[in-house]
């Protein structure tokens, strides 16, 4: 795929991001690998999503040289490049500020899995990393750790969440069977019954 079919493939995702209920203002963010040449398109810090052109995407390459778009990359650079790094698997990462996800980060424990699709897509429970201070090394170093080698989901405490995939679609689904998951476990413990998990 060319860096153009990239860029546009990418922005139609960024653009679903406004209509998710996920996000506020110009919160959340997202990167692509492109598996060709191991660089990857970022989105860049404050820009209104529906606004938001190709041109405008940061290119990363893979010697760290980074190919400006408009204003300034986001702010959660260092944990994009971090996962990008350290999971081979994965190709796409989203992070937004789902409201049952983020509800669920400030109670700072592993979430269960108490639907199924948190079993077969997402690797089980829901870990929790420790907050750090956004955009920093800490935050991207308590990140991976809370993500490990096989969860594709994880809650950041007291911030939000980060779902990862092999691909958009991957990734974005990732995100939609965390935010499901996290939803099911807040209702299901307001009845005052402690839920099962799978
Ligand atoms: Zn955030």
């Amino acid at each position: 795929m060319s860096d153009k079919e990239l860029r546009e493939k990418m922005l139609s995702y960024v653009r679903r991001l406004t209509d998710s209920g996920w996000l506020v203002g110009t919160s959340g963010n997202m990167s692509v690998r492109n598996e060709e040449d191991a660089s990857f398109l970022i989105t860049p810090s404050s820009i209104d999503y529906q606004e938001m052109e190709p041109e405008d995407l940061f290119l990363i390459k893979a010697d760290g040289t980074i190919v400006p778009g408009t204003g300034r990359p986001t702010s959660s650079l260092a944990f994009h490049k971090r996962i990008l790094s350290e999971r081979p698997d994965c190709n796409v990462i989203i992070h937004t500020h789902a409201p049952y996800a983020t509800a669920a980060s400030t109670v700072a424990m592993e979430v269960p899995a108490v639907t199924f699709p948190a079993v077969c897509y997402l690797g089980g429970a829901i870990p929790v990393s420790e907050f750090a201070d956004n955009g920093s090394e800490q935050e991207a170093h308590n990140i991976m750790e809370a993500l490990g080698k096989t969860h594709q989901a994880v809650l950041m405490q007291n911030h939000g969440a980060v779902a990862i995939g092999k691909n958009l679609e991957d990734a974005w689904m990732n995100m939609a069977h965390l935010e499901e998951c996290c939803k099911v476990w807040i209702l299901a413990k307001s009845t005052g019954i402690n839920p099962k998990s799978l």
